[in-house]
């Protein structure tokens, strides 16, 4: 039996709800120091959406030795009503423990812990990339740490994202990209009147809904070898109008479109942008972020080998699902995500299956030893 099933208890029991700083942070460091890193806490940004935590550690190999970085988050989303046990009291039911943050991702970090334990320090060079806002508008988190790291030339040559990316069982699905994202405002300025008196208004609403069906009808690509087709998505409508009988002046919507990498947030954000200004509209984009793909390889290629060396499962290459931080690591280095079956992430009753951790803290040893020597 590893630790590693001690070490996400000790990590559950620090609540750390986006934003997160303080006990969760020296939990963390309190684990990584007897084991020879040397420990960088910051804070970063203000509220609302900061202070952040951050935290960069590193053990360095013989000199010229490769870089493997582990990356993830310790902060976890609210855990909302109607938990079986408490949620930030981490409880072993049958081969299940349960909290929040168990398998997003504060398991995963109890593995990567556990995993570095098995990887002696002259191999070569290993560093934990950890930050408390991933979960929350990702601001003042990851990307300080590229920041950290750049001033102090620690460059990793590849990076382990740990997020929850298996599906049905443990190994069964790793992710090597992920699509953009981008939310546009959209907004039709007409001019109020009587519905009795349609020449003397500018009803907007017939042009947003044009709008729409345009933007809506957009094929936006065929997706790629490993990505599947972009999409666009309305995601809200509003006109706030209570009166049966006035004509409004103003109609607006939202829409959100992920995709490949066929596009950049910007590229989209014009096409967009035209549409909405060809029916008499404006459209305000938000990019969350860009599309990022490492392709089938060297790298891949470990990670599935380290996964079916313990598990039997050959993982599926995946770019599907939701943005991660591995979306600002990608400027870095090349970054793959693989972690824990995903099933209860964000949910009520969180919890991850004990021997999992087991299995996991193996795979992610295999992974930095052969990031380190080959
Ligand atoms: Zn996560």
């Amino acid at each position: 039996m590893s630790d590693a099933i001690e070490f996400a208890q000790r990590l559950i029991a620090a609540p750390s709800v986006t934003p997160a700083t303080g006990d969760v942070f020296a939990e963390m460091e309190a684990m990584l120091a007897p084991l020879g890193f040397e420990v960088h806490r910051f804070l970063k940004g203000e509220a609302p959406d900061g202070p952040v935590e951050n935290l960069f550690a590193i053990r360095r190999g013989p000199s010229g030795s490769k870089h493997f970085a582990f990356a993830g988050h310790l902060d976890v989303v609210p855990p909302g009503e109607g938990w079986a046990s408490a949620p930030f009291t981490p409880e072993k039911r049958g081969e299940l423990l349960y909290g929040r943050g168990a398998v997003d991702m504060k398991g995963a970090i109890a593995c990567m812990v556990e995993a570095v334990r098995h990887v002696p320090a002259d191999t070569g060079t290993i560093s934990f990339i950890i930050t408390g806002d991933e979960e929350g508008p990702a601001v003042y988190g990851t990307r300080a740490l590229i920041d950290f790291m750049a001033e102090r030339g620690e460059e990793p040559d590849l990076c382990l994202v740990g997020e929850p990316t298996s599906v049905n069982r443990l190994g069964d699905m790793m992710k090597i990209g992920r699509r953009g994202s981008v939310n546009i405002w959209l907004e039709v300025v007409g001019n109020q009147g009587h519905v009795a008196y349609p020449h003397l208004a500018e009803n907007p609403i017939p042009r947003l809904v044009a709008m729409l069906a345009e933007l809506d009808s957009l094929t936006l690509d065929d997706g790629t070898d490993w990505f599947q087709p972009s999409n666009l998505e309305i995601t809200d409508i509003e006109v706030g109008n209570v009166a049966h009988n006035v004509i409004p002046a103003k109609a607006k919507a939202r829409i959100s479109i992920r995709f490949n990498d066929v596009h950049s947030g910007q590229s989209l954000s014009d096409k967009v942008m035209a549409i909405a200004e060809k029916h008499g509209g404006h459209a305000k984009p938000i990019i969350s972020g860009e599309p990022f793909l490492t392709p089938p390889g060297v790298f891949s290629q470990m990670v599935s080998d380290a996964v079916e060396s313990e598990t039997g499962v050959t993982p599926e290459q995946s770019t599907t699902g939701g943005t991660s931080d591995a979306r600002f690591l990608r400027a870095v280095c090349p970054v793959i995500e693989f972690g824990l079956v995903n099933a209860t992430m964000h949910k009520r009753d969180e919890a991850v299956a004990m021997p999992d951790l087991d299995t996991l803290s193996r795979i992610y040893t295999r992974i930095a030893t052969a990031a380190l020597t080959s």
